[in-house]
């Protein structure tokens, strides 16, 4: 029997729960978001909400993938980094969880893996991985035993302010791939702040910019072009600056915002021009997922990490840097 791990991914908006093999097989993989009617996310409010879903998806996932709890060999969640109150509440059902079957209990680090992942259901072997999503944006990869992040967002993440202008105009949450419908019709480039700085990326300057323009009467359509236009592209330079760096062939899309076709088609295009491949995970593997967390942890485990319940103490600043890479 090939070994099987649980893990259940709670940093932010989405509790989710998967069931992997040693393969990397996704049994299941099954989440619920939280989609607040009006403003952002609350970090306790979004807790509860994990608190009552986690259960009901751990018994949806065991369902899905045809095993008994008693089959899995590990349980992984994720430790950070993320919201506190949202990470706590994970933890705390992974450890129930564990104790009940007797089963080793791994922390995962959020970003490691959303590169994992793709690792694993890609052909992907040594990426620089473009790290897209709502709280974070990264260009990660790996170097002398970790994974290292060579440039990172200076403020918020490319997803909260695709979120943030959408919802400053009116539009649900997700705002993201709403744009990304408005963007296709767009055809004037208006003048953003494009600002890279080194390796690094800030948002916060467009956003203000883009809200002042529709102000002034820009229309969605030619908004959301024009956000994608330039803030991809600042990704798709640092990310290329990153594969000159390391001389590295392989990109590696991943997190919510992995999903656009446009950021897709940028960063190929760059690929394609550098005769490196690109590699874009399965929708649902580059959200947030608990596929991702049970994927990683069970490598973890294989790799000899073993943690006892004192070690499991979520850490809300997790840095990517901080994990020893023993199973590669
Ligand atoms: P994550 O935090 O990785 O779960 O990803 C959620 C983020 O991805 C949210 O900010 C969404 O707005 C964003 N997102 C999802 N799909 C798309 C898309 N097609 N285009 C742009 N952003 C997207
Ligand atoms: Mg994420």
């Amino acid at each position: 029997m090939p070994l099987l791990a649980l893990g259940i991914e709670g940093t932010a908006h989405t509790v989710g729960v998967g069931i992997v093999d040693e393969t990397c097989r996704v049994l299941a993989n099954v989440y619920d978001m939280v989609k607040p009617e009006k403003g952002g996310i609350h970090p306790r409010e979004a807790a509860n909400h994990h608190a009552e879903a986690v259960v009901p998806l751990i018994r949806k996932a065991a369902d899905l993938a045809a095993i008994d709890l008693g089959d899995l060999d590990v349980v992984a969640f994720s430790q950070g980094p993320g919201l506190g109150p949202c990470l706590r509440t994970v933890a705390t059902a992974a450890r129930a969880l564990a104790l009940t079957l007797h089963r080793p209990i791994i922390g995962v680090n959020h970003c490691v893996a959303h590169l994992e992942i793709g690792r694993g259901v890609t052909a992907a072997k040594d990426p620089v991985l473009l790290y897209v999503s709502g709280g974070n944006t990264q260009v990660i990869a790996f170097a002398r035993g970790r994974y290292r992040v060579f440039g990172e967002t200076l403020d918020i993440g490319i997803g909260n302010m695709l979120d943030k202008f959408a919802r400053e105009c009116g539009l649900p949450f997700p705002g993201g791939p709403i744009l990304e419908k408005f963007a296709r019709d767009g055809n004037r480039l208006l003048t953003l702040p494009y600002s890279v700085k080194g390796m690094d990326v800030a948002f916060s300057g467009m956003l203000t910019a883009a809200l002042a323009l529709r102000k002034q009467g820009a229309s969605m359509e030619d908004l959301a072009f024009s956000i994608q236009e330039v803030a991809f592209a600042m990704l798709t330079e640092v990310t290329e600056r990153a594969m000159a760096h390391l001389d590295n062939g392989e990109v590696l899309l991943g997190g919510g915002v992995a999903r656009n076709k446009r950021l897709q088609e940028m960063v190929g295009r760059m690929a394609l021009d550098r005769g490196a491949a690109m590699f874009v995970p399965p929708g649902d593997l580059c959200i947030d997922n608990g596929a991702m967390i049970a994927w990683t942890g069970l490598q973890m485990y294989r790799g000899g990490v073993r943690m006892a319940v004192a070690d499991t103490i979520v850490n809300q600043r997790y840095r990517t840097d901080e994990v020893a890479v023993t199973w590669r």
